[in-house]
């Protein structure tokens, strides 16, 4: 939807809009994918689990991936059998394997350790979930660590070499790997792929699937090349289902923060602009100090402005911004390309509501979630 339309149109303010038509476009890069490579492709919940999302995505995708047990309901709800549910996560905890063998088709233990404690459950029980492990390929692409799961002392799948050392390779029945994040081609992908057919060769053919993760910009990458060509051989040589599991590149472009500037001033010369949201409504902001993309910022404006939140830190600012002309109290502003991983991270620090959250299709606008005082009294006014 175009900048102007979405101010004139979302009445309140601050608001999480998720534009239909970007998630539709994204979809459908990704069923263009899975046509020519045969791949199967789960939406990643966790980035935007939003009811309203998984309904749209759910008939272009072949099912869901989940981080944890209550993901794995949600998903089930919406999928309602018709699609595939992917664990995978370091946390599973003793007393819910049960029903996340239930809920789940597919589980991909985090570790050797973890692998044995789910299947001495599954096997006692009537389970459908096919069990497989989580690896570490050991090869990092991430510059900064927090965002690396191949990062020494990494908590995140089980060293490959440890694997290959073991007697667990006969026992699952896939594999696992999510190693980079937001990666703008398929180079890191291919060089995993050479270092597990090295390690593993004709291994591979004794597994039913290989989930390769998500964590690519499946939506924005120009050539597919490389992508299709490997899938096509992985599945070709080894006769094994591929997954891949986007979250980002499904929602990321989706989603834009509306806001109020509620006063300007000046503040050692610098002319500061306090918005009606805050950091805490996109905590990655403050986590990486990464600065949003703002749709009214001139790289030419001659009136820069930083834009802060209205909590209580002071480090709580998105960055400063050039305009075209001086911001008013009242102006509405609007952060773009965050789809991900903001609304699902937001919080009521200082007691600020979180954003009412609409969809648009492009055309109309419709609000689908709004918190009140009500939401906000249950999570802090004890009741048991
Ligand atoms: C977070 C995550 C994803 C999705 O990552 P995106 O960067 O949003 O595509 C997929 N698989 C696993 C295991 C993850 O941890």
């Amino acid at each position: 939807m175009n900048i102007q339309a979405l101010k004139d149109s979302v009445p309140s303010s601050p608001a999480f809009v998720v534009d239909e038509s970007e998630i539709l476009k994204a979809l459908k890069v990704l069923v263009m994918l899975r046509d020519k490579s045969a791949c199967k492709v789960l939406y990643s919940i966790k980035s935007l689990p939003l009811s309203a999302v998984m309904m749209l995505a759910k008939s272009y995708v072949d099912g869901f991936s989940v981080s944890s047990l209550f993901e794995a309901r949600l998903a089930n709800e919406i999928l309602t059998g018709q699609g595939s549910i992917h664990l995978t996560t370091p946390g599973i905890r003793p007393d819910e394997v049960a029903e996340l063998t239930s809920l789940c088709t597919h589980i991909s233990c985090n570790s050797i350790s973890q692998f044995r404690q789910v299947a001495s459950v599954t096997q006692s029980k009537a389970s459908q979930a096919s069990i497989g492990l989580r690896i570490n390929p050991k090869l990092s692409f991430a510059e900064d660590e927090r965002y690396d799961p191949c990062r020494k002392y990494s908590k995140l799948g089980a060293d490959i070499s440890e694997v290959l050392n073991s007697d667990i390779f006969n026992k699952i029945k896939g594999l696992h790997f999510h190693t980079v994040f937001s990666a703008p081609d398929y180079v890191p992908l291919l060089q995993t792929m050479d270092k597990l057919r090295q390690l593993m060769g004709n291994q591979l053919a004794n597994l039913d699937w290989l989930n390769l993760g998500g964590g690519y910009l499946f939506d924005q990458i120009a050539d597919n090349s490389g992508f299709i060509e490997q899938v096509t051989q992985l599945k070709q040589e080894f006769n094994i289902d591929v997954i891949i599991e986007p979250g980002n590149a499904v929602v990321g472009k989706a989603g834009y923060l509306l806001a109020t500037v509620l006063d300007c001033f000046n503040s050692d010369g610098k002319a500061i602009a306090v918005l009606d949201t805050s950091v805490n409504h996109n905590p990655q902001v403050f986590e990486y100090q990464r600065q949003p993309e703002l749709a009214e910022h001139d790289p030419e404006g001659i009136y820069p402005v930083i834009l802060a939140g209205s909590t209580c830190l002071a480090g709580d600012i998105f960055g400063e911004y050039c305009f075209n002309q001086p911001l008013l109290v009242g102006d509405k502003l609007v952060f773009k390309n965050l789809g991900a991983y903001s609304l699902v991270k937001a919080n009521r620090f200082n007691g600020y509501n979180l954003p009412d959250v609409y969809m648009t299709n492009g055309e109309q606008i419709r609000l689908i979630k709004q918190n009140t005082y009500v939401d906000y009294r249950r999570q802090w006014v004890g009741d048991v």
